[in-house]
């Protein structure tokens, strides 16, 4: 039985007529924010809000908060673990490390099955072997592999139903990212992008039926490309050298490798389009500044607004125009309304909070959500575009004597991010967003490149550095009616995991140091934590089951910051690798004195 949350009725919306089902159907997934009893989307909810408006569990009792059960993904493979479970018909659907997606009995915390990818030889993850989770509709889920295949798995058993290539490992293409279902004219779609933007790959958006995972379109990211519709070539990708000079676009970037939305009201998929590759961005623009806006290198570094009938471009925004400092535009756009208004917010690499007009992608405001950005003094709120700190950006190689190795500068945010991958979570209680963001900064400087299959296309080097003795990792609740800053609650080690609230007023994130947290969402104060026993780098939910709310995050420390982090990797050097789930809920007692 599903049951229609409180929050709900108490605010007048009223409860829709959804029937249990054994399947997962359109209206699930349409629904998921309002029915607790499930979590089918990534985001928990397909405008990834993750606010759930359960209570039972609250500012006054979170402190009772214990396991229920604990699951290991075992094996020799551990490194980071960053999924999202999914929740349905009495079932955890978790993937791990190394394309692997485990199935487990929530009454017992027992595997049902597990199913391995068997990657090949010469995989090229850039950002370490994680993945963020998979799909769910029918009897069917599906989830991106890192030999860049997307599976598609009965269910109930594990069985492979179809397996189709996203692209060729051997080039640098992968998947990480939670598939998303949306309906279309031609039926349901499984929608995907491709990672592999530090090889010089195309990123792109696929639409593939959910029943035999044909290609239904396919939206390249890069201008000059052509996109694909029904087996024949349908539009261009923008216009052929327009903002790209000379072959630069063949190898252009751009990777959609954090998935996107689905915005309903709209009837559009939004996904981000990472840095234009290679990071070097004198050898994509042909001057400084460049004239007009012939350098800014689209789609790349953009959130780009999708048909998903046609694959078509209905609009897009781009963060950061002749991009330089591996500001990937990736980050998750969450629909939201605000006085009427239909709205989105995304918080950028590059370190600014960005509120958008969801109906044609207009800039309403940009505020900074990170301190001593040093590449832009703002965003022009009228022409959208940001005012670039000229002297901030790394120099030309060809500007030296022996053409080697450009201007170093220090660069903040680092090339990691005011915020990396991990999403923020939007309270429909509070108002309030609430960002996973991290204070650092890099020396970062350019070098000759030229494109080689299956090697890294970066031409530039760095070295990530603190900008703060006592944290990195800052998470921040926003007021997106003006981009102020309301909390900070501040962490050593750079926060990698996801956000998710709660109309019980809290707030749920993890640290690398091992501890899922909740707060108050409205002082930022620390109600409760537990130490997993390796870094928390996944995403939190939260259900319901016969009555009880429970909470779930996996652990397993991992992800790109030991790998990439510079001196910060060495900060975080101690702590130690897992890969388990863990699932908490009140002690009986408790739930029922509410
Ligand atoms: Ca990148």
């Amino acid at each position: 039985m599903k049951r229609i949350a409180a929050w709900m009725l108490a605010t007048g919306i009223a409860a829709l007529p959804i029937a249990a089902s054994a399947q997962v159907t359109e209206a699930d997934l349409a629904n998921d924010q309002d029915i607790t009893t499930q979590v089918v989307t990534n985001g928990m909810g397909r405008h990834q809000q993750r606010f759930s408006p359960l209570t039972q569990i609250n500012k006054s009792n979170v402190k009772h908060l214990v396991p229920a059960w604990a699951f290991s993904f075992g094996g020799e493979k551990q490194r980071g673990q960053e999924a999202q479970p999914i929740i349905y018909d009495g079932m955890m659907y978790v993937t791990a490390s190394y394309s692997r997606l485990f199935a487990i009995d929530l009454k017992t915390g027992e595997e049902v099955w597990q199913y391995d990818a068997r990657l090949p030889e010469g995989i090229l993850p850039c950002c370490d072997v994680i993945n963020r989770g998979a799909a769910i509709f029918g009897d069917t889920i599906f989830f991106g592999t890192l030999d860049a295949r997307l599976v598609a798995l009965d269910r109930k058993t594990g069985d492979v139903i179809w397996r189709k290539k996203l692209g060729d490992y051997k080039a640098g293409y992968s998947y990480t990212a939670a598939p998303v279902i949306v309906p279309s004219k031609h039926g349901q779609l499984v929608v995907t992008g491709v990672s592999g933007g530090e090889f010089g790959i195309v990123g792109r958006v696929d639409a593939r039926s959910v029943e035999n995972g044909e290609l239904i379109w396919s939206r390249p990211m890069i201008e000059g490309h052509m996109g694909e519709l029904l087996g024949k070539e349908s539009t261009m990708t923008g216009e052929l050298n327009a903002t790209w000079p000379g072959d630069m676009w063949k190898t252009g970037g751009g990777a959609t490798w954090l998935g996107g939305t689905y915005d309903a009201s709209t009837n559009t998929l939004i996904f981000g389009a990472g840095n234009p590759a290679p990071w070097n961005s004198h050898l994509r623009n042909a001057g400084t500044p460049v004239e007009g806006n012939k350098g800014d290198n689209l789609y790349a570094a953009s959130r780009v607004a999708i048909d998903p009938d046609t694959g078509d471009i209905k609009w897009h925004y781009q963060t950061t125009p002749r991009e330089g400092w591996d500001f990937d535009g990736v980050n998750e756009v969450v629909p939201f309304d605000l006085d009427g208004k239909q709205l989105a917010a995304t918080a950028d690499r590059n370190g600014f909070f960005y509120v958008l007009d969801r109906t044609n992608g207009d800039l309403v405001n940009a505020t900074p959500f990170v301190e001593q950005i040093s590449w832009a003094e703002r965003i022009d709120l009228e022409s959208g575009r940001p005012v670039f700190v000229e002297d901030n950006r790394p120099g030309n190689p060809a500007d030296t004597a022996d053409g080697k190795k450009g201007k170093v500068i220090f660069a903040v945010p680092s090339f990691l991010g005011g915020k990396n991958w991990m999403p923020m979570a939007y309270s429909k209680s509070s108002g309030m967003f609430y960002v996973p963001a991290n204070e650092w900064g890099m020396d970062i400087w350019n070098e000759p490149i030229s494109y080689k299959k299956g090697a890294a296309y970066l031409g530039a080097g760095f070295t990530i550095k603190p900008l703060f003795e006592d944290h990195i990792g800052a998470l921040k609740a926003i007021d997106p009616a003006d981009g102020s800053i309301k909390w900070v609650y501040k962490n050593k080690a750079p926060l990698w995991s996801g956000v998710m609230t709660t109309a019980g007023g809290l707030v749920f994130f993890g640290t690398p140091e091992g501890h899922l947290i909740a707060l108050d969402d409205a002082t930022g104060e620390k109600l409760w934590s537990f130490q997993t026993g390796s870094g928390v780098v996944g995403q939190p939910i939260t259900w319901e089951e016969d009555g009880e709310q429970y909470v779930a995050v996996v652990s397993g420390w991992g992800g790109a910051v030991p790998l990439w982090g510079g001196e910060v990797a060495k900060t975080v050097k101690y702590l130690n690798q897992g890969g388990s789930v863990w699932v908490f809920k009140l002690p009986t007692m408790q739930a029922s004195a509410n």
